[in-house]
């Protein structure tokens, strides 16, 4: 297969797993985003895969030839890292065409590929300006530069935004995945932002503790997560503990879920419901009655907090949606089958 795949890659420090039996298919031309929470050994699955780090077993296999061998100067990766490690006293130009003159590429040659890629990433004209003299968003734009300027087979990058502002960040997100489509690069991201992975990625590798608990394009681990962590991860959720009852169906709270049924040999489980799937009624039109306990008006959305028989629910609705109701009321809430994912663990 054109692309990379990991083989049951592992890494021990010591007696620490870091990296626990992963096995992924990337196919040519995807963006990936590794996330998870902190020390789920994003960074040392990144790490290996650069060469900078050996596993301590399985195989990495590039284009189906095996590089899991191969120094990481001979794997022609570009690498992008949080502290960009750019060249202080070079020019923006200097610092871009670093890896193109250590090859013994013309002069020539290197500043006609330094133009391009300045226009690339949206710096034209910038080749002799001071690196020091830039802002945080054109140095992290000169960083992303230098790592393509040899055409890598793989563009890694870990953390990169993670020193911008919000909007900035933002904003880049938006332009790294525009380059990374224009380019068809391979590229993989680690970023501990949800926000950032659903941005930017094809396919979103959630890890927990060195695993993987879910591999999956955006769209399919917020609707369609694997498990509980993968749910609580991603976006905010509701989990809530249900069981079967005598005909297969799914009680919460003491009521039946209309349309909603547990798999068999399943007698209890967690369903996992989005705050925005959940709909408020007036007390009585819903399956359930809960009494509200808060309210966040945030001005385009109202969340209700919703006491239901002891657990805590949150739903988001515009203002237009929603019933008229204040805390200390009684309010009814309905759980659209549709919208709620049964949950082994
Ligand atoms: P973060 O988001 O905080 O950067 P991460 O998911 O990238 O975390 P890693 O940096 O890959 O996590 O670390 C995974 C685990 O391996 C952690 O428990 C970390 O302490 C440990 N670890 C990482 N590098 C080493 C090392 N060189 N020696 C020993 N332990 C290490």
């Amino acid at each position: 297969m054109s692309g990379l795949t990991l083989e049951a890659v592992s890494k021990q420090f010591g007696d620490l797993t870091a990296v626990d039996d992963v096995t992924l298919s990337v196919p040519h031309g995807t963006f990936v985003c590794l996330l998870g929470p902190s020390g789920c050994g994003k960074t040392t699955l990144l790490r290996m895969i650069a060469g900078l780090e050996d596993p301590s077993g399985g195989r990495l296999v590039l284009d189906n030839s095996d590089i899991t061998a191969v120094p990481t100067h001979k794997r022609d990766f570009g690498m992008v890292f949080q502290s960009l490690a750019l060249f202080p006293h070079l020019s923006v130009g200097e610092n871009i065409a670093y890896a193109l003159r250590i090859r013994g590429t013309p002069k020539a040659d290197q500043a006609k590929r330094v133009e391009e890629l300045l226009e690339l990433v949206h710096l034209p004209g910038h080749a002799d300006r001071p690196v020091s003299k830039l802002s945080g968003g054109q140095r992290q734009r000169v960083a992303i530069a230098r790592a393509l300027a040899v055409s890598p087979r793989l563009f890694l990058l870990d953390e990169p935004l993670s020193a911008l502002d919000a909007k900035l960040r933002e904003a880049m997100q938006v332009e790294l995945r525009q380059l990374q489509q224009k380019l068809g690069i391979t590229t993989i991201v680690v970023t501990h932002d949800q926000r950032e992975a659903m941005t930017m990625a094809d396919l979103v590798v959630v890890m927990g503790e060195g695993r993987i608990r879910q591999a999956a394009p955006p769209v399919e681990i917020y609707r369609k997560p694997a498990d509980s962590f993968v749910a609580d991860f991603i976006g905010s959720t509701n989990l809530l503990e249900i069981a079967r009852d005598g005909s297969g169906g799914a009680i919460f709270a003491g009521k039946a879920i209309p349309g909603l049924a547990l798999p068999s040999g399943l007698d209890r489980a967690r369903l996992s419901i989005r705050p925005e799937d959940v709909q408020l009624t007036a007390p009585g039109n819903g399956s359930l009655t809960g009494r509200v306990t808060f309210l966040r008006d945030l001005g385009g959305t109202v969340e209700t907090f919703i006491k239901v028989a002891g657990t805590t629910l949150t739903a988001v609705s515009t203002p237009r949606e929603r019933p008229d109701v204040t805390a200390g009321d009684d309010i009814g809430v309905a759980l659209p089958a549709e919208a709620c994912v049964v949950l082994k663990e």
